[in-house]
């Protein structure tokens, strides 16, 4: 099957609004001429908005960093699907590692998450991914194994086409360290076997898999190119428009 590679820049917790719309701003030229690749894009919580009115209509697609599995009620400080969709996001990122890791996400969940952007009518980047400790210990297709059977647990084969999962090694996140293709493309074949067993052979053929972990413009074809790779969830390279944009690039070639 064709899939078309998908390509989202996490912006984490950097830029403000007016950089968040300066950066919106450079990526838009250098991206809308691009064909056979999907783009977005994840500001912070307070660029949303201002930034997704930007885009609209562009082949930026806005994702959101996180949310909450209720639509609505006394969870103070959190942000419904609902409301991420009301701004105008696409995707939303769910179960990053430093969210399993710094704010105790759990797989569980990480499966309500999902299951509510879906609701929502937006589409989930359920991130997967195995410490250096558990790559060490030869953990790594368990580890995953177990994240992503959970992470969709809750998602019916008819709403799992959509999906998003994203391989992150943790090891590999802001470390310059990248997976080798090979590695990667490895974890990358077990998942989509994963998913076959799940939710049937043609979910697993039609789900994008990126791949994230220090992707630059130098790595990005090599990984881009492996069968089972759709693209990648980009961290610091997708800070500045130049780098982002040859990584974008990179999909569109390969
Ligand atoms: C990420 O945070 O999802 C990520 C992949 O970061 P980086 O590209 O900086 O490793």
């Amino acid at each position: 099957m064709n899939r078309v590679p998908f390509v989202c820049g996490n912006w984490k917790m950097h830029y403000g609004v007016s950089e968040a719309l300066a950066l919106a701003d450079a990526l838009l030229p250098m991206i809308e001429p691009l064909a056979g690749v999907e783009v977005g894009i994840a500001p912070t919580y307070t660029a949303l908005h201002a930034v997704g009115q930007r885009v609209k209509g562009t082949k930026l697609l806005l994702s959101a960093q996180n949310c909450h599995f209720e639509a609505q009620g006394a969870y103070t400080g959190e942000i419904s699907a609902s409301m991420l969709k009301d701004v105008g996001c696409h995707y939303v990122i769910i179960g990053h590692s430093e969210r399993r890791s710094l704010f105790g996400e759990t797989d569980e969940g990480c499966a309500k998450k999902v299951a509510a952007v879906l609701k929502a009518g937006l589409l989930p980047i359920l991130c997967v991914g195995e410490t250096l400790a558990e790559r060490d210990a030869n953990q790594t297709l368990e580890v995953v194994t177990r994240q992503l059977t959970a992470g969709l647990s809750e998602v019916a084969a008819d709403q799992a086409m959509t999906t998003v999962v994203a391989y992150e090694p943790v090891w590999a996140i802001g470390t310059g360290r990248t997976a080798t293709p090979t590695q990667a493309q490895e974890v990358h074949a077990h998942l989509r076997k994963v998913i076959a067993g799940q939710l049937g052979a043609g979910v697993a053929e039609a789900m994008r898999l990126q791949y994230g972990g220090s992707v630059k413009a130098e790595n990005a074809r090599d990984l881009f190119g492996q069968p089972d790779i759709d693209g990648g969830l980009i961290g610091g390279a997708a800070l500045k428009a130049d780098s982002f944009a040859a990584i974008v690039k990179a999909a569109a070639a390969g």
